[in-house]
């Protein structure tokens, strides 16, 4: 796994490097021509110049993986059920990512993930945490909505299989986002990421790690939902708390006090 993320990495590396060497191709052609010429060439120095400090723009480099998703048939029963692909919303330059688990009704009927109830709960908690909703990045392991055959409506847990399929794109859009620290909601997204499975109990609360990126593993939403205990989103809000003081932000005395 660790190898096929070193060799995404190096594939991008690779065309960085091909665009600066095809860009210094292009400065000294306009260069001769210039010197050699009496027509000046219609490209500005500055402009080429420009070109060649232009930060690679991550909108850009996740637009090719969203049309890959839009058109993915890997897992061909999600393909023929969904309403559409699922991709992830917000900011690609966020500091912070949420991962959930797979889309629901509402997701596949608008196309953007965390827009129901639990979407909802998930919006207020990123707004008390000082973020707009688009200033993150949300996003799920799958990126179709597990199908229901057998039942008109309600959702089903992602099986094994869909998640391992579905990763690849999530693991792409994390290495181009590049987020400071990543968030799963609930166990499911967490195998669906790291492939091992355990107790929330046991995972939520600390950090862990992807690839180097601090992670913090919390409740997902529809739990709380569920269970709306104060002492149970207490939690979540604390595991909010210590993700706000890995990105050094500022808390308020209201925020630390909060309760969900
Ligand atoms: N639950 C999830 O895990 N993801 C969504 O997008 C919505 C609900």
């Amino acid at each position: 796994m660790f190898r096929k993320k070193l060799r995404r990495g190096a594939k991008l590396q690779m065309v960085w490097e091909m665009q600066e060497a095809a860009l210094d191709f292009v400065i000294a052609a306009l260069e001769k021509i210039r010197e050699t010429s009496d027509r000046l060439p219609r490209a500005s120095r500055l402009w080429v110049e420009r070109l060649r400090f232009a930060a690679p723009n991550k909108a850009d480099l996740l637009a090719p993986i969203r049309e890959r998703v839009r058109i993915c048939t890997k897992c061909p029963h999600l393909a023929s059920s969904r309403t559409q692909t699922v991709f992830g919303v917000g900011n690609p330059d966020a500091e912070v990512m949420f991962i959930g688990e797979a889309p629901g009704a509402d997701e596949d009927k608008q196309g953007e993930p965390f827009v129901g109830r639990a979407g909802q709960l998930l919006t207020r908690i990123i707004e008390t945490m000082g973020f707009a909703r688009g200033e993150v990045y949300i996003a799920n392991i799958l990126k179709c909505r597990p199908d229901t055959p057998l039942a008109p409506f309600g959702n089903r847990t992602p099986t094994p299989l869909e998640m391992q399929t579905c990763r690849p794109y999530l693991v792409e859009q994390i290495e181009i986002i590049q987020p400071k620290v990543l968030v799963a909601l609930g166990a499911v997204a967490v195998e669906g990421l790291l492939g091992s499975r355990g107790t929330m109990r046991e995972l939520r609360g600390r950090w862990h790690s992807y690839s180097g990126t601090p992670l913090m593993i919390t409740y997902h939403p529809a739990y709380l939902l569920r269970n709306q205990t104060p002492s149970e989103k207490r939690k979540v809000w604390e595991d909010m708390l210590q993700v706000l003081e890995r990105l050094e932000r500022p808390i308020t005395e209201k925020q630390r006090n909060y309760f969900l």
